[in-house]
């Protein structure tokens, strides 16, 4: 008899895990239960639609359970997920960092290839199927509007709630599971002061998330306004450290020669001054903050920008869900400790990354060692 798999969601996850498990067995009988009219549509949106598939620096301090993430790097590594995507024809490149992107610079590509597979080896895929309720005796039963069917292994590749209504969740913990809970990641961030003048700016600065009056964490990148809130790589990493009420300090001058800004100031004599420093609208609103117009004061100023944070823009701009099936409850095969063959991988574990590629890493990744674990039946 034909072994059955079966894998709630047809995205990033799901699809290598159908995949590599029939370049494993091709005899494995594999299905994936799609919701949407057709898989992989979150793959289309991630790096601004050029898809940033990985990063060369690899390191699991960048996710928020290093020692279980360390787990998985030593069962596959950066070059093992690129070896595989090659292996199905998928050519890879750096940008002039070390994110890894498709050399075509466009998600379709990875998605394309992906698909092929689907076809190749011919894994049954059903979309717009929503999977309702699963029920497990010695087998599996999966629902779906008046269907149901079974299956020997199920893997739960649902995704979070980030930009999309999954139900993933709950199937989880009709299945025994826990969830940790579920919050935006990943996402722009609303503060209380109101920055319309500053819409659209983009700058380079050192940000420090305090809380109380300590700095929490720190990070450089680029900063980009909104009407009341902010946005960029760097918002996004920081806002997993904040909640409503915390204070983000910025530095506009953390690389710059401090003698030099002395030197412009006190030439210029005028809050004038910064527009030469700074770009013009946040140079101004830097300005009216500024009660003492000498180097010490405006500097500070530069140095010492603050916002209060009020709150998140919240799933629909978030790129991934921070929370989700506890990993104390999963082993680092991705086979749940509660319930046998079933498997959860994905951003539906209570597992996330800094921007970057590290949320697709990880999809990969825990979607290539389930597979294995069932399709070499290591225990
Ligand atoms: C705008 C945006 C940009 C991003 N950019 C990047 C990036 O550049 N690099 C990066 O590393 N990460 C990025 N991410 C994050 C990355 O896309 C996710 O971490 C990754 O897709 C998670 O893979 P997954 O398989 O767990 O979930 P998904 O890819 O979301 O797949 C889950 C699938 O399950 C389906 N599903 C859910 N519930 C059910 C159900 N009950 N029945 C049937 N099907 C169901 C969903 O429809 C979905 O297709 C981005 C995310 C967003 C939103």
């Amino acid at each position: 008899m034909k072994k059955k798999v079966v894998i709630v969601g047809g995205g990033a996850s799901g699809l290598v895990c159908a995949i590599r498990l029939k370049q494993i067995n091709p005899n494995l009988s594999v299905t994936i239960l799609e919701k949407n009219d057709r898989v992989g549509k979150k793959i289309l949106k991630t790096g601004n639609g050029r898809c940033n598939l990985s990063n060369l620096d690899m390191k699991p301090i960048y996710y928020n359970c290093p020692d279980f993430i360390e787990k998985c790097f030593n069962k596959y590594s950066v070059s093992d997920v690129i070896a595989f995507f090659n292996n199905l024809g998928l050519l890879i490149k750096t940008d002039d960092s070390t994110r890894l992107y498709p050399y075509s610079e466009t998600a379709t590509s990875v998605l394309d290839i992906l698909r092929r597979q689907l076809g190749i080896f011919d894994i049954n895929v059903k979309c717009e199927t929503m999977v309702t309720k699963i029920k497990k005796t010695d087998k599996f039963y999966i629902e779906f509007g008046n269907e149901q069917i079974e299956a020997d292994y199920l893997v739960l590749a649902c995704g979070s709630s980030a930009q999309s209504n999954t139900n993933g969740y709950l199937l989880a913990e009709s299945l025994n599971h826990k969830i940790i809970e579920v919050r935006p990641g990943l996402v722009p961030l609303k503060t209380k002061e109101n920055l319309k003048s500053l819409r659209g700016i983009r700058v380079k600065c050192l940000a420090s998330v305090i809380k109380d009056n300590n700095i929490i964490y720190t990070e450089s990148g680029e900063l980009l306004f909104k009407d009341q809130g902010i946005s960029g790589i760097l918002t996004l990493n920081l806002s997993r450290y904040t909640d409503v009420g915390s204070k983000i300090i910025f530095d506009f001058a953390h690389t710059a020669d401090e003698e030099k800004i002395y030197d412009i100031i006190e030439s210029q004599s005028s809050k004038e001054a910064l527009i030469g420093i700074l770009p013009k609208m946040l140079a101004d609103k830097i300005g009216k903050n500024i009660s003492q117009f000498d180097a010490n004061h405006v500097l500070f100023a530069i140095r010492n920008y603050q916002l209060i944070i009020t709150g998140t823009y919240g799933f629909n701009q978030a790129q991934i869900a921070l929370g989700g099936v506890d990993i104390n409850e999963i082993n680092d095969y991705f086979s749940s400790k509660k319930i046998n063959n079933l498997f959860i991988i994905g951003e539906l574990l209570d597992i996330d990354g800094a921007c970057g590629g590290y949320n697709l890493h990880f999809a990969w990744i825990s979607g290539l060692i389930a597979a294995e674990t069932i399709g070499f039946e290591k225990k």
